[in-house]
């Protein structure tokens, strides 16, 4: 993959862009001014209009990358209030980091410039309370929820309820597998160019409680 000063998948000069251009720090104050909207029910990132589809056609240009769960309550679009083609999005059954989430991510530093990545879990989450079980499960559901084994057996060492404590371990523990999988996210965060953030977001309140920040 060719790195961000490579690429040709530039904005025009012409043209509007939402998102791009910005500092990790301005990625983030973006996020958080969504997110506020969206707990004060003044959502704006609710219509597309042709002159939008005109625009997305040309290029994707998105200032932030979430790695969140398939939940269907927890759309990043609708919490953090952004628009068609603000969000880089991976979504995956307990928010885990396999090669492919990794790759995915990966491209959106690299290729699309993106400097802000969230890892967001969410309050009961049906795939990490499936862990817990700790029955053996065949298949694919298997393989995923091996990917979780890990947060649940440092949960187990805490106090406080099962569950949630074990979501937000396995938050933390995404962070940590992109960081010791990833030279490119490393470098990224070294060089000021990327902030990595885990999360749990609160089904019932709508609130964020941030576990982890790295850049
Ligand atoms: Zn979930």
């Amino acid at each position: 993959m060719a790195d961000a000063a490579d690429s040709s998948d530039n904005p025009p000069e012409n043209m509007d862009v939402p998102g791009q251009g910005l500092t990790r720090e301005e990625a983030f104050r973006r996020i958080l001014d969504g997110h506020w909207r969206y707990l004060q029910n003044e959502r704006q990132s609710i219509q597309t209009t042709q002159e939008d589809r005109q625009r997305h056609a040309q290029g994707q240009y998105p200032f932030a990358a979430i790695l969140g769960c398939a939940d269907s309550r927890v759309s990043p679009e609708v919490i953090f209030d952004q628009g068609q083609g603000d969000l880089f999005v991976v979504r995956v059954a307990g928010n885990v980091a396999g090669d492919y989430e990794q790759a995915s991510l990966e491209y959106a530093v690299q290729n699309l410039g993106v400097k802000l990545i969230i890892v967001m879990g969410h309050e009961h989450c049906g795939a990490v309370k499936a862990a817990l079980g700790q029955q053996e499960v065949p298949g694919a559901i298997g393989k995923l929820l091996q990917e979780i084994f890990p947060a649940v057996a440092k949960a187990r060492t805490q106090n406080g309820d099962l569950l949630d404590n074990a979501v937000r371990c396995n938050v933390c523990h995404t962070v940590d597998t992109l960081l010791a999988n990833s030279a490119c996210f490393r470098e990224a965060i070294s060089d000021g160019n990327l902030r990595l953030i885990g999360l749990v977001y609160d089904l019932k309140s709508g609130d964020l409680d941030f576990q982890r920040t790295e850049g």
